[in-house]
């Protein structure tokens, strides 16, 4: 395939912003795509309709009527729905009540079947639309069984003799590890389980996450610093053995930001808009969050925010050690999570004692978000690991100053304030800490008492391009590298795995 030729790219993910959203998955799945469009690319996109997904609101059209899926033995139904991202990027939604009727998105017990099922009924419905990609592009472990499936199941099907798999991995801390059941659900146990001779845990279960590394003709993750941290079993949650067998075709690409969409100056939650020629129209932004959270008001006391999932992942441990310290200086902090019930006590109870100086709110608000990141003047993410982050970024772009652990995606994109030459765009800390955590935030509010050198920081984060334009080409020509490396044989004999 010439480089000039367009591709058709179908992009599979189990979250898509505006439709349904827990993390970054969904802002990359409904951002992404609109940049490749703007490439001259033909890229669609699939996920479930699940209940939660107004048909009205979103003005879904019924693309085909229901079609017969296997699953295991037996046939399931699936129609399939079609909205739009942006201006012209379609989106299949797959429908089955059964599967998708529910509350939440996740963290049910069927949640392999669930999955193995938007992938099948994806794949399936290619056909009956007569639009046949060059490139499947999977996001995390629930739709990593497709690469699988193209190697085995799939191979010998003309449709799909040119269709090449990419594999983005979000976060390799969930990997979808389940029985053999799941296997014969998805139509491949006569190929068996995996195995690898550092990988002993993967004997006996099937990790979704595995087979995309394995199957996929090329992987990415979502920062360069990333690529590499998971080759190391510190950041390599058990699977860096397969990882680095498969470095070769492994890359990092840093996510970008949805700058229509994240633009303090046109958006329309906040109390204020601003751009970088007018921060001083931002206080107000300030004011009206310190009211909305019960705070002092007081545009002057440096307020650190924070927007997060609360799992151990994002460094609450050493934060947690060291908040009542924090608290003890002269800032406001202001929090919004869900998550681990632990840090929904532990914050709950910061919010208790420090009443006026600290807000918590246990709650997934988008809306609030935006406020957040506009009325703040720092955000703190100590994460333990960070494939990218996007927070930081959104909030650069809102001219809240970030302070992290140089970490995965943050230690990409957020660069230590040298306060001599006064290059840097934030703070940052190595160790994972808490007192490298308290002094980083310490450093922060020495720097925020010098109101020129804090505007120059903010204007530095305000002013960088972390939009998807330079990512969105790396893509392209991701995809290009997987068209190319589609040939290459695996050896399946090497995984335990047979060929039949
Ligand atoms: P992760 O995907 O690990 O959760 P990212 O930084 O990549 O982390 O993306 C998190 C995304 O989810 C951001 O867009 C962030 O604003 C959003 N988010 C997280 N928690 C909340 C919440 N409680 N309310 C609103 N948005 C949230």
């Amino acid at each position: 395939m010439k480089e000039q030729q367009p591709l058709k790219i179908l992009l599979l993910a189990a979250e898509v912003v505006p439709f349904a959203k827990t993390g970054g998955l969904a802002d990359v799945a409904g951002s992404l795509p609109k940049a490749i469009r703007a490439l001259g690319h033909d890229i669609r996109v699939a996920m479930p309709r699940y209940g939660r997904i107004d048909p009205v609101r979103f003005d879904l059209k019924k693309a085909l009527p229901a079609f017969p899926v296997p699953m295991n033995k037996h046939m399931e139904e699936a129609a399939v729905l079609q909205g739009v991202i942006g201006q012209d990027v379609p989106v299949y939604m797959i429908e089955n009540a059964k599967y998708y009727d529910r509350d939440g998105i996740y963290m049910y017990p069927d949640d392999a079947e669930r999955f193995v099922f938007f992938c099948r009924s994806s794949l399936e419905m290619l056909n009956r639309l007569g639009w046949c990609p060059d490139i499947i592009h999977c996001h995390d472990w629930h739709t990593a069984i497709v690469p699988n499936w193209l190697k085995t199941l799939y191979k010998d099907d003309p449709f799909f003799a040119h269709t090449a798999t990419v594999y983005t991995i979000h976060n390799l801390a969930y990997q979808g590890i389940f029985g053999h059941r799941v296997l014969e659900i998805a139509g491949i146990a006569e190929y068996g389980f995996m195995y690898h001779p550092e990988m002993a845990d993967m004997i006996e279960v099937v990790d979704f996450m595995a087979r995309g590394i394995f199957f996929a003709d090329v992987i990415n993750t979502v920062s360069e610093r990333h690529a590499q941290e998971i080759l190391t079993p510190e950041f390599g949650e058990k699977l860096d053995p397969l990882l680095r067998d498969r470095r070769d075709r492994l890359f990092g690409i840093l996510n970008g930001v949805d700058y229509e969409v994240m633009n303090p100056a046109t958006d329309k939650y906040i109390a204020q808009n601003y751009d970088v020629e007018h921060l001083e129209n931002r206080v107000a932004n300030k004011l009206a969050l310190q009211r909305e959270a019960n705070l002092k008001e007081d545009e002057a006391i440096p307020l650190i925010g924070i927007i997060s999932r609360l799992s151990d992942q994002k460094g609450f441990d050493i934060l947690g050690d060291v908040i009542d310290h924090l608290l003890d200086l002269d800032l406001q902090f202001v929090l919004m999570g869900t998550g681990d019930p632990h840090y929904h006590e532990m914050f709950s109870r910061v919010a208790q004692v420090y009443a006026g100086k600290a807000a918590v709110f246990l709650t997934f608000n988008a809306e609030l978000a935006q406020k957040i990141y506009a009325g703040t003047d720092m955000f703190l993410m100590p994460s333990r690991f960070e494939p990218c982050g996007l927070n930081q970024l959104v909030a650069m772009r809102y001219g809240s100053v970030p302070i992290v652990r140089a970490v995965g995606g943050l230690a990409d994109t957020v660069k230590d304030l040298n306060p001599q030459t006064g290059e840097g765009n934030g703070f940052s800390f190595e160790p994972h800490d808490r007192w490298a955590l308290f002094s980083a935030v310490v450093r922060a509010l020495e720097n925020y008492k010098y109101k020129e050198a804090w505007h120059k920081l903010q204007v530095r984060g305000m002013t960088a391009d972390f939009s998807w334009s330079a990512s969105a080409k790396k893509y392209v020509d991701l995809y290009y590298r997987a068209l190319a490396a589609r040939g290459k044989e695996i050896k399946l004999e090497d995984y335990g795995l047979v060929e039949e």
